[in-house]
């Protein structure tokens, strides 16, 4: 299996052989802008000094400050990061909001750390990187392992190096100059354009079977949005395994149980199934919502799905992918499908920045005019070039980017 970096850069390859983009163009736009890796030491609660490694990879910032979020796992490395904040870069293209790509990490599993020493790792690493980010160069957001609180946190040790500047981050706590619907906005997003990609094979979303891997932040939302639509809702699971209804399980029942539960397992509107099965399901829709490289050439071939949409990042392998286009199965992307989140963070920058609160409906009005804008242009180049909506997504994105390079120069 190919890792998520030779992946991207496979994907990346593919468009850029398209649209016939010269080899320095690729050079430059594969390259990061700078890599940033820094000694993060903090003294534990018992006295001892433990000391930690984090990252900020800013890939590319020719059309506007740089954006992506901070992960805080125990996985965390450089080459991880990296592809993470090309996917940013391609990302916020794609969607059209004007901002390049970053992304940022600690290797640390934060299970072993309390909220105390959490914040002093939090503080430190700002100590160490407040000069390389801020509001006009690079904004950080939340991302695994980190929530609106790390937020608030990076605003307040910021601020003490640059004063006042709310917009240096996003996805704060909304009492805090975050925005309304920032926490929906992934989920919502995906929902949107499911609606859309079904609608454009002339499908209606009513009672389409839906099957979901992943119920935290991301699945859960998604699955609220299109319950409301009118789907059935077939599948949920999280990582300690899903539940099966084929005549449609009760979301509002299963997010109840979820929050109270902090898990699915027990829940009693279906049957139990595993993870790997619920991806093998005959329904209409799929939509990954958890980890990476779940879908690979190992299970491609027993899905069933009439339709992929890609809400987690990463979720089909490049093997998997070729072979969903020999079936026929297509597969609404990643740097598309998911790009709600960074979308409403930009609308919480530009609130920020104004010293003006947007209300909820003015957030997902914006929300559905920009993902399903980004939607139809992917859809016409896909079409015109006769190429997958991955393919396309990646042409509209590279094309933006790097008219933005020729047009500003080095
Ligand atoms: P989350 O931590 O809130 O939820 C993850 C869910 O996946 C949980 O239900 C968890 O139990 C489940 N899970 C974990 N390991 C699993 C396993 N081995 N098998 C099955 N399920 C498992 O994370 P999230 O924010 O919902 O993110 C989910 C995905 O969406 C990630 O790939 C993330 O990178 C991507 N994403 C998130 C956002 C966002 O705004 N949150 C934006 C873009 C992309």
């Amino acid at each position: 299996m190919k890792s998520s970096f030779e992946a991207a850069r496979q994907y990346f390859e593919e468009a850029a052989s398209v649209i016939g983009l010269s080899e320095s163009l690729r050079d430059l736009l594969v390259t990061p802008e700078r890599e940033i890796k820094v000694q993060v030491p903090i003294k534990r609660d018992n006295g001892q000094i433990a000391t930690f490694i984090g990252y900020r990879m800013q890939h590319n910032s020719a059309r506007g400050p740089m954006k992506g979020g901070l992960r805080y796992h125990h996985e965390v490395n450089a080459d991880e990061v990296l592809t993470l904040a090309s996917l940013m870069t391609w990302k916020t293209a794609v969607v059209d909001i004007p901002y390049g790509g970053a992304k940022g990490g600690i290797s640390v599993n934060t299970k072993e750390l309390s909220i105390d020493e959490l914040e002093r790792l939090t503080r430190r690493f700002v100590d160490e990187i407040h000069d390389l980010f801020g509001p006009d160069k690079d904004i950080p957001a939340p991302d695994m392992g980190t929530n609106a609180q790390t937020m608030a946190w990076i605003m307040n040790q910021y601020e003490k190096f640059h004063g006042f500047a709310p917009a240096c981050v996003t996805g704060k706590p909304v009492e805090l100059y975050g925005a309304e619907g920032r926490e929906e906005a992934t989920g919502r997003g995906v929902g949107i354009l499911t609606l859309a990609f079904l609608r454009k094979f002339g499908r209606s979303i009513e009672n389409a079977t839906i099957a979901i891997q992943g119920f935290g932040n991301v699945g859960s939302f998604t699955a609220a949005y299109l319950h409301q639509a009118g789907a059935r809702v077939i599948a949920i699971s999280d990582v300690s395994g899903g539940i099966v209804n084929r005549n449609g399980i009760d979301v509002p029942a299963a997010l109840e149980f979820a929050a109270a539960n902090k898990s699915l397992t027990g829940f009693p509107g279906g049957e139990p199934i595993s993870n790997e099965a619920l991806l093998m399901l005959d329904t209409d829709v799929l939509i990954p919502a958890a980890l990476g490289n779940v879908l690979t050439e190992q299970n491609a071939d027993s899905v069933r799905a009439k339709f992929i949409v890609e809400a987690a990042n990463g979720p089909t392998t490049p093997e998997a992918d070729a072979i969903f286009r020999k079936k026929e199965i297509p597969v609404l992307p990643d740097i598309l499908a998911n790009a709600g989140g960074v979308t409403v963070s930009y609308f919480e920058w530009v609130q920020n920045q104004q010293y003006f609160r947007w209300d909820l409906s003015r957030v997902r009005e914006e929300l559905e005019k920009y993902m399903t804008r980004a939607f139809h242009r992917v859809w016409t180049i896909s079409t015109d070039k006769k190429v997958s909506l991955r393919t396309g997504a990646y042409i509209l994105a590279i094309g933006r980017v790097s008219r933005a390079t020729e047009l500003g120069g080095i």
